[in-house]
């Protein structure tokens, strides 16, 4: 370990891992950290191939007016990126470049357009499952992977704001998602403990925003909605979540209007696997040589 590194962010970019932007929470990463990912990616697919889910995979940006629909402004604007592009004419092109020699504000010459960057992968799945009109009686399962913004910036390498979830969705009957989140609290678990990490898992909720999302946070909790599995990283005391398993409840189902084959309201649960948080877990806990790291586990991520 470099002696000069003082923190895990320092070691990562040292090593050349992680590369610099300038802006905290969004980096490069070099081909041995994508080797870590694409090895845990297939370890996930491995983990999940009996549940025989479709395939689909989102841009990291999706539909504005789905986004508004979807509630996520309601529980989390801070969070929200929006992609903006200038719309003007010449005079309007002058002003903007104008401003930019002079280190002004220009930002007010741009729009708003169709697009938000995607916030978790399964969000622009609902809307796209709703269309295909009634489940099937067994439901549907979905094998999702997208590079998803969130505004958080953090010194914390482990808190990006661009980062790669990988999830598996269960839509259907609340007896099938239930036990498909029961399911992978067990499978998450065995994953991760064949990669070495220690690791605890616990009742969660999400960073709801403002009075009210104090109350929403708090009944998360209440109802068990939320756990995640955690794995020290940053620090003994404050574990990183790196496994999220999610039941959503009717949320979705109601606001897209999804039915199971009886003409029930659809409930939904989702796994998000955080691919920089257990790559980046990895290097932690095995070190930042790869060739060093446990033959079991160099089994288990194909290096
Ligand atoms: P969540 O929707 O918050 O449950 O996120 C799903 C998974 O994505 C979490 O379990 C984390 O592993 C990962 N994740 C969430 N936020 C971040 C972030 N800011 N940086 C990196 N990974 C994240
Ligand atoms: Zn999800």
């Amino acid at each position: 370990m470099c002696e000069a590194c003082p923190t895990l962010l320092d070691k990562l970019l040292h090593k050349g891992l992680l590369v610099e932007t300038g802006i905290d929470g969004l980096y490069g990463r070099s081909g041995l950290f994508e080797q870590v990912i694409d090895g845990f990616d297939r370890l996930i697919s491995r983990t999940g191939a009996d549940q025989k889910a479709e395939v689909l995979r989102f841009p990291p940006g999706m539909n504005r007016v789905l986004f508004e629909k979807s509630g996520y402004l309601k529980s989390f604007p801070q969070l929200a990126g929006t992609v903006h592009s200038f719309g003007g004419n010449d005079k309007d092109h002058a002003v903007l470049l104008d401003r930019l020699a002079e280190g002004q504000p220009w930002w007010d010459k741009q729009e708003m357009t169709d697009i938000v960057l995607t916030p978790a992968a399964c969000y622009p799945l609902y809307p796209t499952a709703a269309k295909r009109g009634p489940l099937p009686e067994d439901g549907l399962i979905f094998d999702l992977n997208s590079y998803c913004f969130r505004h958080e910036p953090s010194k914390e390498p482990t808190r990006q704001q661009m980062f790669r979830m990988r999830e598996y969705v269960r839509i259907g009957t609340p007896d099938q998602v239930v036990a498909f989140r029961k399911n992978w609290l067990e499978r998450g678990q065995a994953l991760i403990a064949k990669l070495g990490l220690p690791f605890n898992v616990d009742v969660a909720n999400d960073p709801f925003f403002g009075r009210a999302g104090r109350v929403m946070a708090s009944s998360q909790r209440d109802l068990g909605l939320k756990f995640e599995l955690l794995v020290p990283v940053n620090s003994e005391e404050n574990p990183t979540a790196c496994l999220s398993f999610n039941y959503h409840q009717d949320h979705f189902g109601s606001t897209w209007n999804i039915r199971t084959a009886a003409g029930e309201t659809a409930h939904t649960a989702c796994v998000g696997f955080g691919m920089e948080r257990v790559a980046i877990a990895l290097f932690r806990h095995h070190g930042l040589d790869v060739d060093k790291w446990p033959a079991e586990v160099r089994d288990a991520l194909s290096l």
